[in-house]
């Protein structure tokens, strides 16, 4: 006997990567958050909230911060949509576009918050193998006849980053929605935003947790047509950003500049650390993220889940995954300098 839907009965939850409590002395590497502080000038706006800010409801819109990104990215404010974190932009996706008969598709392995989200919806959620390389299996998603088929660009777990040619033959030949979640963009050299422009059928999904180091303020958007836009408004919570968020958000996306300059710390870390793995043996997908995608030779003494557990004992958290494909592997943050240095002599010893 149970009181919920048949679907959600059946749903194993979704399990988030290990969050240890602030005080526990570890060296994270297992969620992707970026290893440097906040923009100081959003610091600086969070000091300075004043309580009467928080007193009233927020604006629906958040519309100081849709100001701040429309002004980043030059795009008109009633192309960004802004929500509690992309994830929930993501919800709001489903809501709109995803419903029992209609299918829901994405190439694997990816982000695994999809099949949760395609499950709470009872769609009907059609996964398509990516190749070893990673390379976009256009004809197979366009063939899947998807209602919404999502894409993360630069991909996670592998890094990759999908070439802005073939995002744009998919969204041509997809008679339904093509999503291509960004959530790694800052990392990368291209985007695909260029792209809601070309086509009213494609949405852009960015977050401020990853690029912006802002993973716990919980603030993303998205971009695309003012008619795409307009139903997933209808199914998103009236106040659903803070006003804090808002406002703290709108001071991080204008500090572009400081988000830049941590990107490029991050990116000339992650090809030292590549490298360094890379000497030490092992396989490495081509990243255009904040982290590594890296296989142990079969040579080196531990597989890819002990190698997990020992560098955990070591207080190093990475993020393995057992599941298929990706059982044999490893997905790692890039940190700090000092951080990927404690990381390869952990392994190095080894
Ligand atoms: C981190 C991540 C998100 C979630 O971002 P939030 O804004 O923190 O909710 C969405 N998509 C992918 C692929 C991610 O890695």
């Amino acid at each position: 006997m149970t009181y919920f839907r048949p679907n959600i009965q059946a749903l194993s939850a979704y399990i988030p990567g290990e969050q240890p409590s602030p005080e526990t002395k570890v060296i994270k590497l297992n969620t992707n958050e970026n290893p440097y502080p906040p923009s100081p000038k959003a610091l600086q706006v969070l000091r300075n909230i004043d309580g009467e800010l928080l007193r009233r409801y927020p604006h629906p819109m958040a519309e100081t911060f849709r100001q701040a990104a429309s002004q980043a990215f030059g795009v008109p404010p009633d192309w960004i949509l802004v929500g509690n974190g992309s994830d929930e932009i993501l919800t709001m996706i489903f809501r709109g576009f995803a419903e029992p008969g209609r299918k829901v598709v994405y190439p694997m392995p990816t982000y695994v918050l999809y099949r949760t989200l395609s499950q709470i919806q009872d769609a009907e959620t059609i996964e398509i193998p990516y190749p070893e390389d990673y390379r976009l299996p256009v004809e197979e998603l366009v063939k899947a006849g998807g209602s919404v088929t999502f894409v993360v660009s630069p991909n996670s777990p592998s890094g990759t980053q999908i070439p802005l040619d073939l995002l744009d033959t998919l969204a041509v030949r997809l008679s339904g929605v093509l999503v291509i979640d960004e959530a790694y963009v800052d990392f990368a050299e291209t985007s695909a935003l260029e792209l809601v422009k070309k086509h009213d059928n494609v949405i852009v999904t960015r977050t401020l947790s990853k690029g912006y180091s802002l993973a716990g303020l919980r603030l993303g958007f998205a971009i695309a047509h003012p008619h795409l836009l307009s139903g997933l408004i209808k199914v998103k919570d009236s106040y659903n950003v803070d006003a804090i968020s808002c406002l703290v958000g709108a001071a991080a996306i204008a500090d572009s500049e400081y988000k830049n300059a941590n990107a490029e710390k991050i990116k000339a870390t992650r090809s030292r650390m590549a490298h360094q793995l890379q000497e030490l043996g092992f396989k490495i997908w081509s990243s255009q993220a904040n982290f590594l995608l890296v296989q142990p030779a079969s040579t080196f003494p531990h597989n890819a889940e002990s190698l997990y557990q020992n560098l955990k004992q070591q207080g190093i958290l990475v993020r393995y995954f057992p599941q298929p494909r990706l059982n044999d592997k490893l997905r790692i943050t890039v940190g700090t300098p000092e951080e990927t240095e404690a990381l390869i002599s952990a392994i190095a010893k080894f």
